[in-house]
């Protein structure tokens, strides 16, 4: 045990918060180490309360695509403030959000704002069930859609890295409705929703997953989806929450060509603020009340300084240019990562879409959360803790994604490689 001020904040945390954080993996359990409290972040940089500078590849968990700090985010977020924080009454923000998310992503008729992504899929899930007056939701092994009872069942990572097979305080009852499939196993759907599809309200799925780490969806299985939803009348629901604005300016389902029945959206749409949004088309959408009966609400959904960084922050990545610098940045920090494996005979498989970047420690190919479970989850805790201690923040879970946003510069990413090979060479 050190003596950091990290530490000690840790410890006082632990006494009136359960674990000492607000959410599980925060921790750093899986990789033996705790929890640096953040001071403040810039750019691509944040500092811990012991003056430790780290070039981030956590941003938030996905949201600060624009980096910390944003000049345009926190102008906007000034001039809100100016106004009031919250008046639980529409305002002019609110059809701004939306109206930039509709133009950007095809499927998405009308959209609801919520607070977070667990509450996106939670009510999308609602929404499909109440559409299609059926039961059954069929989810894939290792996809995380926050942690709603239905939705809570093998789901990724979080839940992997603890070890616990879903939750207990989740009723068999709540979640006998959900059937959690293998992702990327056409012929096992296929077979499902010939049995089954009659029943099936919907299919919520990662359209790139990134809770079991970084897993592309295989030829054909997403077109597969689409398919038999719409074969067998049940809703696709894409879980754009991670990939929303992240992988394409049109989002995972532009990226791909497939135009999922409903989205859900959070992370970047909230630009670091908690924004969560589900939308789609309008014929659904209408079911949500008031204009329908599917109940769903929201004390602070539609924030006024929450769509204000949302909005600045979709402003910023307007610029088609914004994604080919990020898709260059991205590769360049996920092949520098490749090469220094090789150099150092470490096996490892790295991948990325757009700003989405993953690498797992095998030699084998990963297109599941089975095949994830099976890499070198110690050698990725000695690989973390080695980054660490070099200055570089990656998340602390091999079933994590990293990000890269616009403000990693070229000297950043040559320092993580630079890090990445020295590291790899003692692992
Ligand atoms: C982060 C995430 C969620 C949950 O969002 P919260 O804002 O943490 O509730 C849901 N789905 C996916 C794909 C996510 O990555």
């Amino acid at each position: 045990m050190s003596n950091s001020k990290s530490d000690k904040l840790f410890n006082e945390a632990k006494c009136v918060i359960p674990g000492g954080v607000n959410s599980p993996v925060r921790a750093c359990g899986s990789v033996g180490g705790q929890p640096l409290f953040i001071q403040r972040g810039d750019k691509a940089k944040i500092w811990d309360v012991d003056g430790n500078a780290y070039i981030d590849y956590v941003l938030s968990w996905g949201p600060l695509i624009l980096g910390h700090r944003h000049p345009a985010v926190i102008k906007k977020l000034e001039q809100i403030l100016e106004s009031g924080t919250s008046f639980g009454a529409p305002t002019e923000l609110e059809t701004i959000l939306a109206q930039l998310v509709i133009d950007r992503v095809p499927s998405v008729e009308k959209i609801r704002m919520v607070n977070s992504g667990t509450e996106a899929t939670m009510s999308a899930v609602r929404l499909a069930r109440g559409y299609t007056k059926r039961d059954v939701i069929i989810k894939f092994d290792g996809c995380y859609h926050g942690h709603a009872d239905t939705l809570l069942v093998a789901a990724g990572s979080g839940v992997a890295t603890l070890g616990i097979p879903g939750s207990p305080g989740v009723p068999e009852k709540v979640i006998e409705n959900t059937l959690s499939l293998t992702f990327n196993d056409v012929d096992e759907f296929i077979r499902v929703m010939e049995k089954i599809g009659d029943q099936v309200a919907g299919v919520i799925l990662e359209p790139v997953a990134g809770n079991m780490g970084m897993v592309k969806p295989v030829n054909g299985f997403l077109e597969t989806l689409r398919e038999y939803t719409s074969k067998y009348g049940a809703v696709l629901i894409f879980d754009e929450v991670m990939t929303g604005f992240r992988v394409a300016k049109d989002s995972a389902q532009g990226l791909f060509g497939i135009t999922p029945d409903l989205s859900c959206f959070g992370k970047v749409i909230g630009g670091g603020l908690p924004v969560g949004a589900y939308g789609g088309q309008k014929d659904i959408m209408n079911c949500i009340a008031p204009e329908g009966s599917v109940y769903q609400a929201g004390t602070l959904s539609g924030n006024p300084l929450a769509m204000a960084a949302g909005i600045a922050t979709l402003q910023e990545l307007e610029n088609d240019e914004v994604y080919t610098l990020l898709e260059a940045k991205t590769k360049q920090f996920i092949t520098g990562l490749q090469h220094a494996a090789d150099a150092n005979n470490i096996p490892l498989k790295t991948g990325h879409v757009g700003s989405m970047a993953g690498f797992f420690f095998t030699d084998a190919d990963v297109s599941n959360f089975d095949d994830a479970k099976k890499c070198d989850l110690k050698r990725f805790a000695k690989f973390y803790r080695g980054m660490l201690e070099k200055g570089i923040y990656l998340a602390p879970s091999q079933f994590e994604a990293c990000f890269v946003s616009i403000a990693h510069t070229n000297e950043d990413i040559e320092k993580t490689i630079t890090e990445a090979n020295e590291i790899m060479a003692g692992l």
